[in-house]
């Protein structure tokens, strides 16, 4: 049977995992920050937000740019339940947009349509989420082009694109979206376990992320409604998750990050050898954008 995804495990990662396991720290703690950190790098993003999946920063994502009731979220008809449920969470109403026969993307052309109809109706969506399906990045300038004129956020959902590039630069650092978000199930490029991120150029973005990640709690005085009491002292400022990730994850997922470069590699070997074995098939071969590196 061909398997439909498989993570790869060596000795290094086991034993990153199992240092952890070893010391006083197994929550959210100093790991995270570091694979944030590695992350952020690859990316040349400012600030990424570690999350207990990719589900979860999405949902951040969304309360972040203040997505909420009576509010219209668009993401592509080709992706997986999360795109649309985050938006849902907020109380907000999602529809589709068609996408591309050659890319499985949203196609550009439609949502240009989409957007006029939708302005003439006045019934404007504030919210976009591009996927980039199979690794391969949505057109983000043209995106963007329309977001500026109609005035709307986007996210995009990045979770089978890490190590993937848009017009030579990372996907991931935001240059046409508020946020991207990864993810690290194990059918995605890399994995810890469970885990995504949520990648942003803005500090007020990535500070909402990071406060309602941890059930809305601050330990920061500047936030606080009155002085803090003592140096134990924290406050709930707003209605938040328990999104955190742990730093066994981000222990393996900072592992991980070392071999990303080679997972994508492989990939795009395995890809070239299907589309020379399809080669004369009356098959539709997946097509790669120019733009883009999957
Ligand atoms: C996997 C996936 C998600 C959700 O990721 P989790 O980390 O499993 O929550 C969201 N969007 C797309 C397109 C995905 O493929």
């Amino acid at each position: 049977m061909i398997p439909y995804g498989h993570q790869e495990i060596l000795p290094q990662d086991i034993e990153a995992v199992t240092k952890v396991l070893q010391s006083d720290w197994l929550t959210q703690g100093p790991w995270v920050e570091k694979f944030e950190e590695a992350v952020a790098t690859y990316c040349q993003a400012k600030y990424a937000v570690a999350c207990s999946n990719a589900t979860a920063a999405l949902h951040l994502a969304c309360l972040a740019l203040g997505i909420g009731e009576g509010d219209i979220v668009w993401t592509s008809t080709n992706t997986f339940v999360a795109s649309a449920n985050c938006a849902r969470y907020c109380g907000a109403t999602v529809d589709f947009i068609d996408i591309c026969s050659k890319t499985y993307n949203i196609n550009i052309d439609e949502l240009d349509k989409k957007l006029q109809l939708a302005e003439k109706n006045n019934r404007l969506q504030k919210l976009i989420i591009p996927v980039h399906f199979a690794g391969q990045s949505c057109d983000m300038h043209a995106l963007k082009q329309l977001a500026n004129k109609y005035k709307f956020y986007i996210v995009e959902d990045a979770s089978h694109a890490i190590g993937g590039k848009y017009r030579n630069e990372p996907v991931g650092n935001c240059r046409y979206s508020d946020i991207t978000v990864f993810s690290f199930h194990p059918v995605k490029i890399i994995t810890t376990g469970e885990g995504g991120m949520a990648m942003t150029k803005d500090a007020q973005l990535a500070k909402r992320m990071q406060l309602l990640r941890n059930h809305g709690i601050t330990r920061e005085a500047e936030d606080m409604t009155h002085a803090p009491d003592g140096p134990w002292y924290y406050q709930q400022i707003d209605l938040g998750y328990n999104y955190r990730m742990t730093d066994l994850q981000a222990a393996l997922g900072l592992s991980q990050m070392h071999r990303l470069d080679e997972f994508v590699a492989k990939r795009h070997t395995i890809a070239k050898r299907y589309d020379e074995l399809l080669n004369g098939f009356p098959v539709a071969i997946p097509w790669q954008h120019p733009d883009t590196y999957s």
